[in-house]
This record gives C-alpha cells, sequence and structure tokens, in this order.
C-alpha cells in the first residue's frame, strides 16, 4: 500500500515545492530524509511573531538511541545575529531541524517569541523563520519569479527591492534581459554564490522577523563570498538571525558565536574573546587563515 502511495506523495511534494511560499525549508532536506510529520498540538496558536527572539533550553536530541545534541542552551535576542560553527557532523543542521520542528526534542524546550514552539501552529512557526539553505532550488522562469517565490503576490517593485538588498543589482544589470532572463535548468546557470544571494533576496523578500542561513559548503571565490557577506549584513537589518558558518569570515561581526562539538556547545563568545580563549574556534580561525 505504501509504496502505491509514493508517486503521489512525490508529485504532492513536488507540486508544493513550486507553489509553496514555505517549501524553502523542505527543500533544505532531501527528499530521502523521510521526515516524521509532526502534527499540531490540539489548540495550537498562531499569535503575531514579530520579533523573531530564539531560545534553546537544555535541548537533548537523539537519532534513535544515537545521542546528537546534549544539553545545548542559548538564546538570540530580538535583532542580535548568533552564529554556529563546528565541524561537519557536530550537530549544526540538527539545530536547524528542530528548530522547525521537523523533529521534536526528547528533552528541552524552544521558544520563540516567548512561545514554546510546540504550542503553535506548523503554519505559524514557518511564516516567522525565512531560511537561506545550503542548496537554492530553481526553477525554469525569470529569475524575478524566481525571487518572487519568496512571497507570491509581491508587487514587481518590492521583488526589485529584494533584488538590490541581496547585492543581485549588478549581476542582473549583465544579464541580456536583465530579471527577465530565464534561470535553472532550461535556462542561465547560476554560480554557487549567485544562487545563495537569488535565496537571501526571497528571504529578504519573504520579510520574516528571524532569519536561518546555512551556508554552503562549497567553496566560493572571494568575490563570491564578500557579495555574499554584504548581502548577509543587509538581510540582518532590523531582523534576528541565526547563522551556520562553514566560513569563519561570515561570523566575526556575531553578537555571539557558539561553537559546537559532538552535539556540546563547548565554547561562546564574540570572536575576539574567542580567540583570546586560545580554544577550538582559534584552532579552526587559524587553520582556515593558513596561506
Ligand atoms: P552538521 O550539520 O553539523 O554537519 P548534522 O546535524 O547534519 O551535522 O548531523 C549530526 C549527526 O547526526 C551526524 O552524525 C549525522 O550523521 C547524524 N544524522 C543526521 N541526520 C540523521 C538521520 N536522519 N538519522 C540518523 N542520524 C542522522
Ligand atoms: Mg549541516
Amino acid at each position: 500500500m505504501m509504496q502505491l502511495f509514493m508517486p503521489l506523495n512525490f508529485l504532492g511534494f513536488v507540486y508544493r515545492e513550486i507553489r509553496g511560499a514555505l517549501a524553502n525549508i523542505e527543500r533544505m532536506f532531501s527528499l530521502l530524509d523521510r521526515v516524521p510529520k509532526i502534527k499540531d498540538a490540539p489548540g495550537a496558536k498562531s499569535p503575531q511573531i514579530t520579533q523573531g527572539s530564539l531560545r534553546f533550553e537544555g535541548v537533548n536530541f537523539r537519532y534513535g538511541d544515537r545521542p546528537i545534541l546534549s544539553d545545548v542552551s542559548f538564546e538570540i535576542p530580538a535583532g542580535h545575529k548568533v552564529a554556529i560553527v563546528g565541524d561537519s557532523g557536530a550537530g549544526k543542521s540538527t539545530i536547524v531541524k528542530l528548530l522547525f520542528r521537523f523533529y521534536e526534542a526528547q528533552q528541552g524546550v524552544i521558544t520563540i517569541d516567548g512561545h514554546d514552539t510546540k504550542a503553535l501552529t506548523q503554519h505559524a512557526l514557518r511564516s516567522a523563520i525565512a531560511i537561506v539553505p545550503q542548496d537554492t532550488v530553481l526553477f525554469n522562469d525569470s529569475l524575478l519569479e524566481n525571487i518572487r517565490y519568496g512571497l507570491p503576490g509581491a508587487s514587481d517593485e518590492q521583488v526589485k527591492e529584494a533584488i538590490e538588498l541581496a547585492h543581485l543589482s549588478h549581476f542582473v544589470s549583465q544579464l541580456s534581459e536583465g530579471w527577465n532572463t530565464k534561470v535553472g535548468e532550461r535556462g542561465l546557470k547560476l554560480s554557487g554564490g549567485e544562487k545563495q544571494r537569488v535565496a537571501i533576496a526571497r528571504a529578504i523578500l519573504k520579510g520574516s522577523p528571524l532569519l536561518v542561513f546555512d551556508e554552503a559548503t562549497s567553496s566560493l571565490d572571494s568575490h563570491s563570498e564578500q557579495a555574499i557577506l554584504n548581502a548577509l549584513k543587509e538581510m540582518a537589518k532590523g531582523h534576528t538571525s541565526l547563522v551556520i558558518a562553514h566560513r569563519l569570515s561570515t561570523v566575526v561581526d556575531a553578537d555571539q558565536i557558539l561553537v559546537l562539538s559532538q552535539g556540546k556547545i563547548v565554547e561562546r563568545g564574540d570572536h575576539q574573546s574567542l580567540l583570546a580563549a586560545n580554544g577550538l574556534y582559534k584552532k579552526l580561525w587559524t587553520v582556515q587563515n593558513q596561506h
């Protein structure tokens, strides 16, 4: 039975991917990563979430019997930028999955604007958060429509403003048909850095109070990196942001940096204080700045 339903489910999924304003979030996790659906609690609420302040308190999470996160606690006050750094497999993406309630933590509480995320409707929760995923999916349409996808119904003017803020204007001005240029599989292929800026423009357009940025692991040339740093700064203005960083150059200006190792926060502080502490962060920094 299950197998019969799979193709329909899959088609439904693809359809939602194209239509849904929130689909970016789902796309962030691979189709093969079977995410158990978590249902809204009875009487789940959908309050206005305006600040996007975030708190993890004593969060423990296991996949089966395998511990992944232990006692993770941190806070992002409204308007602040917090970064999470750490080796691959440390648990960074799991923190984001728990935030979106793709999984439920076995212990601990996650609140947004003081509301326990378990007591919110999935719709309210996902409206409050805009994510720039590690791998941005473009569909076969104009650049303008690809960005409008962040807020279906947005005016051309709003989309163009997002293009400006995402530091894509210069790129657009070089295209033969400007923002009407077709991109995606059958159109113009964008570089990793350009795609991430498209995703930043979508997130800016969506206008959610909390922004989550999962930096691409693929190496970007220094020009793309600078453009992304500038776009990120613009994006963070007036928002609360959580940045998962592979390159420490993106976190230097964060209010707080959390260093995650094997599911535990082993160090925290701003860039200068972490360098002075001479621990794991300093090691990562040194490795990345050798040349
Ligand atoms: P990071 O984003 O820091 O690279 P992740 O949060 O993706 O790390 O993964 C943390 C750990 O959880 C890794 O050891 C990974 O193998 C494991 N993991 C991730 N997804 C699953 C899953 N669906 N089932 C079991 N283990 C998983
Ligand atoms: Mg990850």
